[in-house]
């Protein structure tokens, strides 16, 4: 038996907290793999790690506890389930004890508001890169662990324009020593994570491993990586009943989509540099979807007592024959958290396959967990699966 660190950044979040309840109710059989696409019968023939073989571990950089951050999930926003809490508040306490200081460059101001006094603020990106490289080293020497798949679930930061940044590694790498290095912090995690060797996921819209330099320095540590922002609930739907207007030759002429929520995710993303980030990954499938650009809408606004519970209303409005005009609306209710867990639960996972399999560089294979899945071009969900079925098949893409 393999063991396998799970490094989450941004490790006492909503979704962190969630996948690490999570983790722990799977590994000791106290719930059901719903909401797990590994647990399909598709997967079973897949080298996976069990859940109890995940060692979890990550760095935050706001001061709360773990279990503190499980149970607001039980009482703010009925989420999770305090008698589950409960139970595995030692397993929580224990991973909590693992969680290190993380870095808050490049992050913008809402963000770094948020950190408490263990977090430098002086420090270069190249000592932030340096020091991160090491917890990851010391976890991973602690516990004996065969791999780390690093997850990135932090706060979504203020868009960085990547067009311009040099695209080898050996080009890159001096930026890191000065003062104005135009890479945030998601990037300097994931250059750590790189060059230590682990496997990189990066669940935010945040640029992470975007870059085609870090996808070079994943090549040449011989390691892996994926993003951005996972395809949860209203952009799932999208990708999902996309293709079918395209199929069916219905012309949409406009899609609006109104979200609102109540958790922390939702205060940061209130910041319009932080929510531009967000609301250009929630809007470009669909032109790339239907090859046209109809008018789009999408706001995104907090509303605190929802708490993590998002309601999504999505207007869209279409052409049939003869030049009708027709109406389709829908209204998501879902649970923020609860539907990013299983899919952070499911890439640790095939992250680690894909490692066992020796693949390196950009895992196109799991484009269907993300909004803006990169060096994909497909954003059809039913052709994204399909690429993650040929994959399980034996294909390498
Ligand atoms: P959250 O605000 O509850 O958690 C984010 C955590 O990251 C906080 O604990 C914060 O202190 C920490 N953090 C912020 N910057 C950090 C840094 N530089 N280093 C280390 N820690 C840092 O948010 P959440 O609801 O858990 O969502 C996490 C991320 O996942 C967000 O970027 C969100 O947009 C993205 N996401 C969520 C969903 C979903 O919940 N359904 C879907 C897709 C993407």
């Amino acid at each position: 038996m393999e063991r396998i660190g799970l490094w989450l950044i941004g490790a006492r979040g909503g979704v962190a907290s969630t996948v690490l309840t999570g983790l722990v109710a799977l590994a000791q059989g106290k719930t059901r793999p719903v909401g797990l696409t590994t647990e399909l019968p598709l997967c079973s023939g897949l080298d996976l790690p069990d859940w109890s073989d995940f060692v979890p571990g990550g760095h935050e950089i706001r001061d709360i506890r773990l279990v503190d951050q499980a149970m607001d999930l039980v009482t703010r926003s009925r989420a999770l389930d305090a008698r589950l809490v409960e139970e595995i508040r030692p397993e929580l306490e224990a991973i909590d004890r693992r969680i290190r200081p993380g870095t808050v460059h490049g992050v913008g101001p809402t963000i770094a508001r948020l950190a408490d006094d263990s977090v430098p603020r002086d420090e270069s990106p190249r000592a932030a890169v340096e020091r991160i490289g090491q917890d990851l080293k010391d976890f991973a020497a602690a516990e004996h662990l065969e791999h780390v798949v690093v997850v990135n679930v932090a706060s979504t930061e203020p868009a960085v324009d990547a067009s311009r940044l040099p695209e080898e590694w050996d080009k890159l790498e001096p930026l890191l020593d000065e003062a104005e290095c135009p890479l945030p912090a998601s990037s300097l995690y994931a250059i750590a994570a790189l060059d230590a060797g682990c496997s990189y996921i990066n669940f935010t819209p945040s640029l992470g491993s975007l870059p085609a330099a870090l996808d070079d320095l994943a090549r040449r540590r011989g390691t892996r990586h994926m993003g951005r922002d996972g395809k949860t609930g209203e952009t799932l739907m999208k990708s999902v009943l996309g293709p079918m207007f395209a199929d069916r030759h219905l012309e949409v002429m406009s899609w609006v989509g109104h979200n609102i929520f109540g958790n922390l995710d939702a205060r940061v993303l209130a910041d319009p540099a932080n929510k531009k980030a967000k609301v250009t990954s929630k809007d470009h499938l669909l032109r790339e979807i239907l090859g046209y650009a109809p008018q789009t809408l999408v706001t995104m606004e907090s509303i605190e007592s929802l708490g993590d519970w998002k309601t999504a209303w999505d207007h869209i409005h279409f052409r049939g024959f003869l030049g009708t005009p027709m109406t389709l609306q829908f209204i998501w209710q879902g649970c923020d958290s609860l539907l990013a867990a299983p899919l952070v639960l499911d890439l640790a996972r095939l992250a680690d396959a894909a490692r066992r399999r020796g693949e390196v560089g950009t895992l196109g294979f799991l484009a269907s967990f993300f909004k803006s899945p990169q060096g994909v071009v497909e954003q059809g969900f039913g052709r994204q699966f399909a690429m993650l079925e040929a994959w399980v098949g034996g294909d390498r893409q």
